[in-house]
């Protein structure tokens, strides 16, 4: 898979994917990651300051990116990758939420291209022209784009075959299909810390047992923490 992303600030993603399970995938080449510079897309004026922003027609605070830049990153990025199959993405608060079965739907495509934003936004007419869906992180507002790209291209990465060291291991994660409930608690090792002991079930080795009472603590925990899940 290739994950192409478009952003006014590229050193913002260089050591990020250094680490753990992305560094592995992009090392096993299960996925390839390319930034690209926004300013690269862009002509230079007589004075060679190349022009990315603009203020916004009607007035208000706040710049809007222009639409020249980001439609010839997009179409260049294509034409380099695959033109008929790149699915491009914009990060945006104003998208619809991200969550695992979007992830996963994500996971299958061979090629995407996400655009941060930044400032006030994007033009619309680059939205309209190239933008096939809009994804936000949350109800929140962040100053660009790159921090939820960094999100999505992390979440979809594990969800990739051959990723994680165990390929069931996602199957347990709070969230993965077929699991309603929140993931329980986990302990380890030592048996006691600070007074606080293990789970006594967690111990005897009853499979049985011990799968019952981590469906129990499942539930607990999504009554407790995530209520609307249960709807
Ligand atoms: N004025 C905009 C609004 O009210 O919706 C906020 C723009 S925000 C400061 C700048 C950029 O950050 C957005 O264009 C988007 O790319 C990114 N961004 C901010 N919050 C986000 C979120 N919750 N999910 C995804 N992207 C977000």
């Amino acid at each position: 898979m290739i994950l192409s992303v478009i952003t006014l600030f590229p050193k913002m993603f260089d050591s990020v994917f250094e680490h753990s399970i992305i560094s592995r995938a992009v090392k096993s080449k299960k996925v390839s990651i390319k930034i690209y510079h926004l300013a690269d897309f862009a002509q230079s004026t007589n004075s060679s300051r190349k022009i990315l922003d603009s203020p916004p027609y009607g007035g208000g605070p706040g710049m809007v990116l222009r639409p020249e830049p980001l439609y010839n990153a997009v179409n260049k990025i294509k034409e380099n990758n695959l033109p008929n199959e790149s699915k491009v993405i914009l990060l945006s608060p104003q998208g619809k939420t991200y969550d695992f079965n979007r992830a996963k739907n994500i996971s299958r495509e061979k090629s995407v291209i996400l655009v941060c934003g930044h400032y006030e936004g994007l033009d619309q007419r680059f939205i309209d022209l190239c933008i096939d869906e809009e994804l936000s992180i949350g109800d929140y507002i962040l100053s660009g784009g790159e921090i939820p790209a960094m999100v999505l291209i992390d979440s979809v990465t594990r969800l990739l075959l051959g990723v994680l060291g165990n390929d069931n291991s996602n199957k347990n994660d709070s969230f993965s299909e077929g699991n309603f409930y929140l993931k329980g608690p986990v302990y380890s090792r030592p048996r006691e810390f600070l007074g606080l002991t293990v789970p006594k079930v967690l111990l005897n080795g009853n499979h049985k047992e011990i799968e019952n009472w981590r469906a129990e603590e499942s539930q607990k925990k999504t009554r407790n923490n995530r209520p609307d899940l249960l709807n």
